[in-house]
């Protein structure tokens, strides 16, 4: 069979545009700024690093110096960094000379205002959400998340900031690729949906893609990113630091911590086994620049490995001093310092360490999904690839008049490709129909495991337990579902009569409001919403 996913890598492009300060630069922030012929970059790229207080600090000695103009600049780019478009535009009029400078940041800090009126500001001491209207409720589904991976995050990188993280949600390509700076091209070719720009968490709204995405592990991606900048002054190198934002953004959701998906550890162990690996040096920039989805979904796959790794074998505390030692040493010597091995004795360890891996890497070759990236209407039957397709039609024709004629067909399917998530959820869908929930919940809890990015065998599996009164399963996998597709009917509908079922009027309320505005024409669900208690 044709193996087939659309994209495999999500949220490959957080390498930084900007080039970080060096060393020299670092051990004396504000001597470096005083000395520099390019004042404003060398600022910027510390605002990059949330290295407020140097800039600040030169700022307040050119304003003593009399040197205003150099200080409104500056004052600027500060007001950008804070995430503070307004007080920017109003630093800009004090600015006097008009030249090329002056005139691409007004282009931009105008078009950040003009974006940002669309943006319903969440704030708490740890993250300001800016999201439009439409995505506001996703916040109460990402805050929860990310305050819970805040600790594990915090432990990797040995302290907290003192300003809370900006989370933006842009409402549509377009305004991403204006506001991250990522061409639209690049951003459909390679699914770059999040990133960190001026000091903010950009994030594509998951109500785009056909298929939602793994938006919240997207943003504790990006926020993981976010620190590493922070703590190693942009100095990290790019394996190291998209291994460690990889490894986060699995670890938060999963009790026992990091775990490579299926397909994930497929495509490590088939590169292990085959001399396939890419080299680290082979990674330096950004992931964006490697051949293809599947080459970079190799890559992080191979350095988040590596980061388990490290952790496993010296500590995460080990792993926090690394990070930080990337502003203070040269990188020769940041890990035979901090490990006692230096960084391609620690790759040859890393690789040394896969030669236990024995498995046979058939999870791909099964027919499993990994991430599918597609922008616009998207028929998901064409997932389980062109030769079985015609079966999977010729079930989905069967299915209203005969389960089990529908399960003939979809069994066609399942034997050409036995982990595909579509496949699998079509003939659990059969064996509904012919009311055989036990069967169902077998083959669904399958295609869950098999493609953990494809969110329609958790809707289904939900349907199933709230059918059965089973309502805390039913809730869990929903909510898992949610961390996919928030922006599917579906999902409200059924938690939202949950909630209803146990009694939880204010909880249901607002999970069918949400059905109802996902989907006006579910009649049941209006009816549900309307017969509700009030005041209640
Ligand atoms: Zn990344």
């Amino acid at each position: 069979m044709k193996r087939f996913f659309v994209l495999a890598s999500l949220f490959a492009g957080a390498a930084s545009v900007r080039s970080a300060p060096s060393l020299a630069d670092w051990a004396d922030p504000a001597a470096a700024l005083a000395r520099s012929t390019v004042p404003l970059s060398l600022a910027e790229s510390f605002l990059d690093a949330q290295a407020f207080l140097p800039v600040a600090a030169h700022r307040e000695a050119l304003v003593a110096a009399g040197k205003t103009e150099g200080a409104n600049r500056l004052r600027v780019l500060e007001e950008i960094y804070a995430g503070n478009n307004v007080g920017a535009l109003q630093a800009l009029e004090l600015v006097e000379k008009k030249d090329a400078w002056l005139q691409t940041r007004r282009a931009l800090v105008e078009g950040l205002v003009e974006r940002g009126r669309a943006f319903t500001e969440i704030p708490d001491d740890r993250f300001v959400f800016r999201t439009p209207e439409a995505d506001a409720f996703l916040v109460s589904y990402a805050r929860p998340a990310l305050d819970g991976a805040h600790g594990r995050v915090e432990d990797f990188f040995g302290s907290t900031p003192s300003a809370p993280v900006i989370i933006e949600i842009l409402p549509s390509v377009e305004a991403y690729a204006w506001a991250s700076g990522i061409p639209k091209e690049k951003i459909l070719r390679t699914g770059a949906v999040a990133t960190v720009r001026f000091n903010r968490v950009m994030a594509l709204s998951p109500s785009v893609p056909a298929l939602g995405y793994r938006w919240i592990d997207a943003l504790v991606h990006e926020y993981a990113h976010w620190h590493i900048r922070r703590v190693s002054g942009g100095l990290c190198p790019a394996w190291l630091s998209e291994g460690v934002a990889r490894y986060l953004e699995i670890a938060w959701r999963r009790p026992e911590g990091f775990r490579h998906t299926p397909h994930a550890k497929a495509l490590l162990t088939r590169a292990a086994l085959d001399d396939g690996l890419i080299p680290f040096s082979r990674m330096e920039g950004s992931f964006l620049g490697l051949e293809n989805a599947e080459r970079t979904d190799l890559a992080f796959a191979q350095t988040s490995d590596a980061v388990a790794f490290l952790v496993k074998e010296f500590g995460v505390e080990k792993v926090a001093t690394l990070l930080a030692s990337f502003r203070q040493q040269p990188r020769a010597e940041v890990f035979s310092h901090t490990l006692g091995l230096g960084e391609a004795e620690l790759e040859k360890a890393w690789r040394d360490s896969l030669a236990d891996l024995t498995e046979k890497p058939t999870d791909n070759a099964r027919g499993a999904l990994g991430p599918v990236w597609v922008i616009g209407d998207f028929d998901e039957a064409t997932l389980v690839g062109s030769a079985a397709l015609e079966a999977l039609r010729a079930g989905d024709r069967l299915l209203k008049q005969s389960g089990a004629a529908a399960a003939a067909q979809y069994k066609k399917v399942v034997e050409a490709s036995p982990d595909n998530g579509v496949a699998l959820t079509r003939l659990a869908r059969a064996h509904l129909r012919s009311e055989r929930p036990e069967a169902a919940e077998e083959l669904l809890k399958r295609a869950i495991e098999k493609n953990p990015d494809y969110a329609e065998p958790l809707v289904v599996l939900g349907e199933i337990y709230y059918e059965d009164g089973r309502y805390e399963e039913g809730q869990d996998v929903l909510q898992q579902a949610l961390e996919i597709r928030p922006f599917y009917a579906a999902v409200h509908g059924t938690l939202g009569r949950i909630a209803l079922d146990v009694g939880n009027f204010a909880a249901a309320r607002s999970s069918l409001r949400l059905a109802v505005r996902f989907d006006p024409t579910n009649e049941e669900w209006r009816r549900a919403l309307s017969g509700m208690p009030k005041n209640r």
